[in-house]
């Protein structure tokens, strides 16, 4: 029969985490594996799964491999420890050219072979069977594994396919996610959910300045992200007012800047709303105005939560080179405009000074401005 077996990485699991971090990781394979039919177990260190239609087995693999706290995958056929079921099992998927070995792993010490004379049979089944192999003990183009498990079931594979690694959604605290039209906050999510966070969005847009379109490409875009994510709501918010107040109220080259500080300040309320304790941006050290350090610390300063940048060492290549990887990249191109492009400045202050930039907001209502923005906040389930 075929089975999947799945490993995850063992450094997380030490003393009391591991239940924590099992059920959370048990609980997510199950979440993406929702519209199929199979049968799950626990046996030490990794899950198999069985009983399945195995004309959906590449569908499956590819949901699994990205659940973040899987190290690897194996599709195995799973055979009495028997040697003859273990040696046809091993000569049927075996490769048919280049170098091999075979690597033996009992845990039944009942079995009556060692695991050296297990290879060698089975390894000699296997040359008989395909004369163009070779052996190569040291560095072989493929390895077939034999692993004789104490209840008197061998799994018999040959591929280890690796999955994304990191930890389990669930398992790092909750983050609240700006999430822009752009290439790189997509990236950003991606990456903090990787190390476990939860996440909810936030997008600002600035209807009717922007459009529906432009609004929907963010929609998309959170569904992409949800695939790893695994549950995502967008809360829009509505950045019209507070732009128009900046551009009446503030020197233009101050706009940018302004509004950042706007940005940060609701997604702060929003994540301690929903009980999350991180605000997570898309930014890059240098990569345009209002991401040096001047303008960094300018919006930061007026956060109170720590906000991460998981994307600020990363050049636009690996960037580009991680949302292709993930799927976010074709949309991110999309041509829609973003509220950041409206009343756009043609020199922004790229290092604004902190006591410019109160003197220049003092002429804002701020705090008016955001309560308003939060009463009309429309909240989104992708
Ligand atoms: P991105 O590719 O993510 O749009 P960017 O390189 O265009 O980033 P900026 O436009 O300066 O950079 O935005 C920096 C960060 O601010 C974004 O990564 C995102 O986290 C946040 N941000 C910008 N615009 C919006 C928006 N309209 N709604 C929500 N977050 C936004
Ligand atoms: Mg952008």
């Amino acid at each position: 029969m075929k089975v999947i077996i799945i490993r995850y990485s063992e450094i997380h699991l030490k003393g009391n985490n591991r239940e924590f971090f099992e059920s959370a990781l048990v609980s997510n394979i199950k979440t993406v594996l929702r519209d199929f039919q199979y049968e799950f177990s626990r046996s030490n260190a990794r899950y198999v799964i069985r009983n399945f239609d195995e004309t959906r087995l590449e569908d499956m693999i590819d949901a699994i491999k990205n659940v973040f706290g899987v190290h690897s995958l194996s599709v195995a056929e799973e055979v009495p420890s028997d040697l003859k079921f273990i040696s046809a099992a091993a000569v049927n998927i075996a490769p048919v050219s280049g170098t091999f070995k075979v690597n033996t792993n009992r845990a039944d010490k009942r079995f009556p072979m060692t695991s050296m004379q297990v290879s060698a049979e089975v390894g000699g089944d296997i040359l008989q069977a395909h004369p163009d192999l070779k052996v190569d003990l040291y560095e072989p183009d493929n390895v077939v594994s034999v692993d004789i498990r104490e209840n008197g079931k061998t799994f018999v594979y040959a591929d280890t396919i690796k999955a994304v690694n990191g930890m389990p959604v669930g398992t790092g605290g909750k983050g609240v996610v700006m999430l822009s039209g752009g290439i790189d906050s997509p990236v950003a999510a991606y990456m903090m959910a990787k190390r476990g966070m939860t996440l909810r969005a936030i997008h600002f847009h600035s209807f009717p300045y922007t459009s529906m379109q432009a609004k929907q490409k963010v929609l998309d875009l959170a569904r992409i992200v949800k695939k790893y994510a695994l549950h995502l709501t967008v809360d829009v918010v509505r950045f019209t007012e507070i732009q128009t107040a900046i551009h009446e109220k503030c020197p233009e080259e101050y706009m940018i800047t302004i509004m950042r500080r706007f940005m940060m300040r609701i997604a702060e309320r929003i994540a301690r709303m929903h009980g999350a304790g991180a605000v997570i941006t898309g930014e890059s050290l240098g990569q345009v105005a209002s991401q040096t350090l001047e303008s960094i610390t300018s919006t930061n300063s007026v956060a109170t939560i720590p906000v991460f940048r998981p994307l600020i060492g990363f050049d636009k290549d690996e960037i580009i080179e991680i949302a292709q990887k993930i799927g976010t990249f074709e949309t991110s191109i999309l041509p829609y405009e973003d509220c950041c492009t409206i009343f756009l400045p043609k020199r922004p202050v790229t290092k604004p000074r902190i006591e410019n930039v109160l003197k220049v907001e003092s002429a804002l209502n701020v705090s008016a401005l955001i309560d308003e923005a939060l009463a009309n906040v429309e909240t989104i389930t992708v």
